[in-house]
C-alpha cells in the first residue's frame, strides 16, 4: 500500500495484473469509442506523448530532452543558488522548442469531445498549454505553465509573450526580482487546486483516457490509478508500454495519439 500525504487516500500500489484478450485494433477502438459514450464522466489523462506530434520532444526515451540537457537545470534549489545558468538552458529548452508548437488533431479531438459533453476534463502534465490553444476549458495542469512567469518575492505573474527572453534572467517589475517559470521545478509542490481537481475527477470517473504518459512522474501517475480504484475503465493510448500497461490499463491503443483519436473521433462525432 501507497500512502498518499496530500490526499490522505490510500491506494493499492499495484493492481491486479490482467491477461487482456487480444482484439484487431479496429475493434479496439470501437469499444473505446461504446465506453466513452456510455461513460457519464470521462477525464482525459496526458503525458509529453500528446505533444511529440506537435514537435515538443519528450523527456525520456531515445529522443527525449534529458539525453541533451541535464535535469539539474530544474531542480528548484540548484536553480535558486544558479538561476542565470539555469535560465539560458531553460530559455533554449522551453521557449525556443515550445514557443512555435500547435496543437495536433489528439488536442483537438479531445476539445471537441468536451464541446460535445464527451469529456468531463483534462489533466495534463504537460506545461505547454497546447489543450488549451485546442479549445479544452476544463484542464488541471498539474505541473503548471511554461507561458506564465512568476515573481518569487512578491507573487506578480506574467505573460512570456509580454517579456523579453533575449535579455536573461527576466525579471519583475516591481521588485527586480528574477522570475521563474510559473511550472514546477523537481523538489517543487503541485499546484493545490490543480492536485485537488484531479484526483477529485478521477474518483468521479467512469473512463480514464490516459494519452502519452510513461506512469514514471508521481503523484501525477497516482491520477489514473486512483481512477482504477474508483471503478473506472482505463484506455491508453500509446505507442509503447507504459508503466500503467499491464497493471491498470482495461484497453490498450497502440499507436500515435493523433492517429488513435481521430479514430476514436469517428466513432464519437
Ligand atoms: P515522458 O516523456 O516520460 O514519456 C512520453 C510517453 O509518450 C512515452 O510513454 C512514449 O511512449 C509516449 N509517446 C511518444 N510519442 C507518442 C505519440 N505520438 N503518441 C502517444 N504517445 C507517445 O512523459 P510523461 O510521462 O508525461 O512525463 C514527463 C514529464 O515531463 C511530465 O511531468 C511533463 O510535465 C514533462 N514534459 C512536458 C512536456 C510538454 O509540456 N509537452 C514535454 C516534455 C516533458
Amino acid at each position: 500500500m501507497l500512502y498518499d500525504h496530500h490526499m490522505g487516500i490510500r491506494f493499492k500500489k499495484n493492481i491486479t495484473f490482467k491477461t487482456k484478450k487480444i482484439m484487431p485494433a479496429n475493434i479496439l477502438i470501437e469499444k473505446s469509442a461504446e465506453h466513452i459514450i456510455k461513460s457519464k464522466y470521462t477525464v482525459a489523462f496526458t503525458g509529453a506523448g500528446i505533444s511529440v506530434e506537435s514537435g515538443i520532444p519528450p523527456f525520456r526515451g531515445k529522443h527525449g530532452l534529458w539525453n541533451r540537457y541535464n535535469p539539474e537545470v530544474l531542480d528548484l534549489s540548484f536553480y535558486l543558488e544558479n538561476p542565470v545558468h539555469c535560465w539560458r538552458f531553460i530559455r533554449e529548452i522551453f521557449y525556443d522548442f515550445f514557443t512555435d508548437a500547435t496543437p495536433n488533431d489528439a488536442h483537438l479531438v479531445l476539445a471537441k469531445m468536451e464541446e460535445k459533453g464527451l469529456l468531463q476534463s483534462v489533466v495534463t502534465q504537460n506545461i505547454d498549454n497546447l489543450h488549451q490553444e485546442a479549445g479544452s476549458k476544463t484542464v488541471h495542469e498539474f505541473h503548471g505553465n511554461s507561458k506564465r512567469l512568476k515573481c518569487l518575492k512578491c507573487g506578480k505573474m506574467f505573460d512570456v509573450t509580454d517579456i523579453d527572453l533575449k535579455n536573461i534572467p527576466p525579471k519583475c517589475d516591481e521588485d527586480g526580482e528574477i522570475l521563474k517559470p510559473d511550472f514546477i521545478f523537481f523538489g517543487e509542490g503541485i499546484p493545490r487546486k490543480a492536485y485537488e481537481n484531479s484526483f477529485a475527477d478521477a474518483e468521479n470517473a467512469e473512463v480514464c483516457i490516459i494519452v502519452g504518459s510513461t506512469g514514471e512522474v508521481t503523484p501525477a501517475s497516482f491520477v489514473p490509478r486512483a481512477a482504477k480504484q474508483n471503478g473506472a475503465t482505463i484506455i491508453e493510448i500509446n505507442p509503447q508500454e507504459s508503466l500503467f500497461t499491464n497493471y491498470i490499463t482495461d484497453v490498450h491503443l497502440k499507436g500515435k495519439a493523433s492517429e488513435i483519436l481521430n479514430q476514436i473521433g469517428n466513432h464519437l462525432f
